[in-house]
């Protein structure tokens, strides 16, 4: 699999914030978002038997698959190896992709007016403002709008306004905040 990096860290956004985790940054997207953070370029080619050696190295079980998009390339071999070997598996995805069986923790940030998905554990929406009346009702546990990161500071505070009042107004939201980038960790 083309995989950008594996490294370990605390997880920084939604329900599981602050709990370590081992993440896997798989390369490349089906989508091209503007405010994506994500080198889709650089990888190297890797079997599920190494990146599961690597990934034992670290002492959480707690493991992310990220992106890029995961869902292009992970397949059910590939989950089952990592649930055998004691794995607490998580994914973030944009959710245009069905996904194997067993993944414990799906997070689905929705880029697209559609997505293949229809059922998480986590919506995540990057809000800047726009309605999301569509994603109130989708079937997840827990629904996050998280303020879009952008490289303009002002209109970083503006999203953080518009969302924080969105969420009080409309309380099925919670707000997700990117704490990795405040505590500048990956
Ligand atoms: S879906 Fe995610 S990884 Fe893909 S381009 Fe958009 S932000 Fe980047």
């Amino acid at each position: 699999m083309k995989i950008n990096e594996i490294f370990y860290s605390i997880q920084g956004e939604g329900f599981w914030h602050g709990t370590p985790m081992v993440f896997i940054r798989f390369s490349g997207c089906n989508l091209a978002c503007p405010f994506c953070d994500t080198t889709h370029q650089s990888y190297q080619s890797l079997s599920n038997d190494e990146i599961l050696t690597e990934i034992n190295i670290y002492p959480s079980s707690h493991v992310c698959l990220t992106g890029g998009e995961p869902s292009l390339q992970i397949n059910q071999e590939f989950i089952d190896l990592l649930k055998a070997n004691g794995k607490i598996i998580h994914i973030e995805t944009n959710g245009t992709k069905e996904l194997p069986q067993n993944i414990d923790w799906i997070t689905v940030s929705p880029k697209t007016e559609t997505i293949a998905l229809t059922k998480a554990e986590e919506i995540k929406v990057i809000f800047q403002g726009q309605n999301v009346e569509k994603w109130k009702n989708f079937d997840a546990v827990k629904h996050y709008l998280q303020p879009e990161t952008t490289g303009d500071k002002r209109i970083n505070r503006l999203n953080i306004r518009k969302t924080i009042k969105y969420i009080k107004d409309n309380p099925t939201w919670k707000l997700s905040i990117q704490t990795q980038k405040m505590l500048n960790i990956r």
